[in-house]
C-alpha cells in the first residue's frame, strides 16, 4: 500500500466551510494529517464536520477570513501555543464577482483581490515560518487564471494569484517549502450552484471530458501535491479541469468538423 505520509503532519485550509475547502480538509484527515479547517463562520460549519468522524487524523476548525492579517497572525499564535509547526497550507478561500469589463468598478477588483490575492500572501506571511523544509503550500486558482474568461475582477485575481505562487516557489524553495497552484474549471459548489444555465451548457461544450468536476477530484490533487509523494514538484500548476484550458479554443473546431 502507498503511504501519504500524512500522519504528524498539520495542515491549515482556508474557506474550508464548504466546497472545495471541505472536501479537501475531510480528505487530508482522512489521510492522516492534523488539519486545521478554517473559515468565515464563527461555529464549525455543518458541511465540514460530516464525515470527519471516519477521519483517521484530526480536523479542529478556528474562525479566519483570509483578508485580516490580525486574523492570521492570531492563527499562527494559536499554532505555535499547541506546540505544532505547519506542514502545509491550502490557500482555497476565494470569492467571485461576476461584472464584466466594462462595468466593473474598482471596489470590485479591490474586494477579489484582497480575498483571493492579499489573503494567499498574508496566509504564506503568516505560517511560512512556522514551516520546515519538506512542507507543501498549495494555491487554488482557477481556468480563469489560464485564459480570458468573462468576469474581469476574478479574472485578473486569478492571474496575479500566479505570480504569486511563482515568487513563492522561487523564495521559499531554498528553505525546502514547495509552492504548487491547481486549477479548477467547472466544479460542482455552492459557488456554482447559481451559475446561469448558458454558463453551464457552453462549459462543457468546451471541456473534453464533457462533465462538470466534483470537489473530491479536486481534493485528490490537493493531497498528492501536500504529500510527499510530490517532493520534487514546485513552482507548477496542475489544471484540474476535464481538458477545458488545454486545447486553447480548438474544440469547437473538432467537434465542428466531425
Ligand atoms: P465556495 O463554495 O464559495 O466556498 C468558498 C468558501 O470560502 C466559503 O465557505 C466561503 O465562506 C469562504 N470564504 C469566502 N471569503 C472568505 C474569506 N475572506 N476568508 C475565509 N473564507 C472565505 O467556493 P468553491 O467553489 O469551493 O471554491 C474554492 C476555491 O476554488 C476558490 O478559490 C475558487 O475561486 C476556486 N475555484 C472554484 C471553481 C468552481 O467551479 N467551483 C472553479 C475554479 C476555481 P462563505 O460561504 O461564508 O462566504
Amino acid at each position: 500500500m502507498v503511504s501519504l505520509q500524512l500522519e504528524g503532519r498539520t495542515v491549515v485550509v482556508t474557506g474550508a466551510g464548504q466546497g472545495q475547502g471541505a472536501a479537501e480538509a475531510r480528505l487530508l484527515a482522512e489521510s492522516g494529517a492534523r488539519v486545521i479547517a478554517t473559515d468565515l463562520s464563527a461555529v464549525i460549519p455543518a458541511g465540514l464536520g460530516a464525515g470527519s468522524s471516519a477521519s483517521a487524523g484530526a480536523l479542529v476548525y478556528r474562525q479566519l477570513d483570509v483578508s485580516d492579517e490580525a486574523g492570521w497572525s492570531g492563527l499562527a499564535s494559536w499554532i505555535r501555543s499547541q506546540g505544532w509547526q505547519v506542514d502545509g497550507l491550502v490557500n482555497n478561500a476565494g470569492i467571485t464577482q461576476r461584472s464584466r469589463l466594462l462595468d466593473a468598478s474598482v471596489a470590485d477588483l479591490k474586494k477579489v483581490y484582497e480575498v483571493n490575492v492579499a489573503g494567499s500572501v498574508l496566509g504564506i506571511q503568516a505560517l511560512s515560518p512556522l514551516m520546515r523544509s519538506g512542507s507543501s503550500i498549495v494555491n487554488v486558482g482557477s481556468v480563469a487564471g489560464l485564459t480570458a474568461h468573462y468576469p474581469v475582477a476574478y479574472t485578473a485575481s486569478k492571474w496575479a494569484l500566479r505570480g504569486l505562487s511563482q515568487v513563492a516557489a522561487m523564495e521559499l524553495g531554498p528553505r525546502g517549502i514547495r509552492v504548487n497552484t491547481v486549477h479548477p474549471g467547472f466544479i460542482e459548489t455552492p459557488m456554482t450552484a447559481g451559475a446561469k444555465p448558458e454558463f453551464r451548457q457552453s462549459t462543457l461544450a468546451e471541456t473534453p471530458l464533457g462533465r462538470t468536476g466534483s470537489v473530491e477530484e479536486v481534493a485528490g490533487v490537493v493531497l498528492f501535491l501536500l504529500s510527499p509523494l510530490s517532493s520534487f514538484v514546485t513552482g507548477a500548476e496542475m489544471p484540474v479541469d476535464g481538458g477545458q484550458a488545454s486545447h486553447g479554443g480548438a474544440k469547437s473546431i473538432s467537434d465542428a468538423l466531425h
